[in-house]
């Protein structure tokens, strides 16, 4: 199967759900500088406040009043129009787009995740973790951190983008700033392999001049639009 569209979502696509992005200027995410809370350096340095912070994020997400938006939505739809040819990837640890009933690869990580620095094996959690916390598969205690790529990690999945970047006809970026690499050189990698590419945004971002096309508006209101172009 030939994958024909490439979408890469960001925070943005998230916001009109009620999860705060990073925001551009100041730097900060939910009040922390991002140093302070998604680096491995801030993990060894303060491991207390880095599981704190994901533990609020997780709390957060699993609050009744979080729900996908027409945006998540609208990506299922098309992902369902079009078995095997829609590859989503997103920079979102959130599962707002599995809630929709979308399939999509988080290249950096999720958020019900966490991993045992001991044994490296996944597993699903909505609890709080802390140095308690046990591995349920090699029962070490205080080896649990959240399975999310910091800055300075490798994002997950980079081939299989790689690969479907290659085919596609089509990439379109979702409400990400363009600022956080790789993901923000998808657009260039893509336009190289051939693919028209369409940026969807509140507003213009640091690289727009690269895409094609832009719909600048709410996510919720302008991916609908989008996907109806493809239908
Ligand atoms: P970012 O915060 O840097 O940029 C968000 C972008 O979304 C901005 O360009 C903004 O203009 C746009 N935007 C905001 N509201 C929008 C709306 N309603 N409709 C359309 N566009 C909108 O986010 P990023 O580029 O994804 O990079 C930030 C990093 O932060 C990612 O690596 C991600 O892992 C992490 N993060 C994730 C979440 C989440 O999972 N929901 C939230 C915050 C940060
Ligand atoms: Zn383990």
């Amino acid at each position: 199967m030939v994958i024909e569209v490439v979408v890469l979502t960001g925070a943005g696509i998230s916001a009109e759900s009620g999860l705060a992005t990073f925001r551009g200027d100041d730097g900060l995410w939910e009040n922390h500088r991002v140093e302070d809370v998604a680096t491995p350096e801030a993990f060894v340095r303060d491991p207390e406040l880095v599981q704190r912070f994901y533990n609020q994020r997780r709390q957060q997400l699993l609050n009744p009043e979080i729900a996908p938006n027409p945006a998540h939505v609208a990506l299922a739809e098309l992902q369902r129009a079009k078995p095997g040819k829609v590859f989503i990837v997103t920079q979102n640890i959130d599962d707002l787009h599995e809630r929709a009933g979308a399939e999509v690869r988080h290249m950096h990580g999720e958020l019900l995740n966490i991993r045992c620095m001991a044994c490296v094996q996944i597993q699903r959690t909505s609890h709080d973790v802390d140095e308690t916390t046990q591995c349920s598969y090699c029962g070490v205690q205080g080896q649990m951190r959240p399975d999310i790529v910091w800055f300075g990690e490798m994002p997950y999945f980079m081939g299989e983008i790689e690969h479907a970047l290659a085919q596609a006809e089509q990439f379109v970026a979702i409400g990400t700033s363009g600022l956080v690499y790789p993901a923000a050189g998808f657009v260039a990698q893509a336009k190289d392999y051939g693919a028209r590419c369409v940026e969807i945004n509140l507003e213009p971002t640091a690289v727009s001049s690269i895409f094609d096309q832009g719909y600048y508006g709410a996510a919720s209101e302008e991916v609908p639009r989008w996907v109806e172009t493809l239908l």
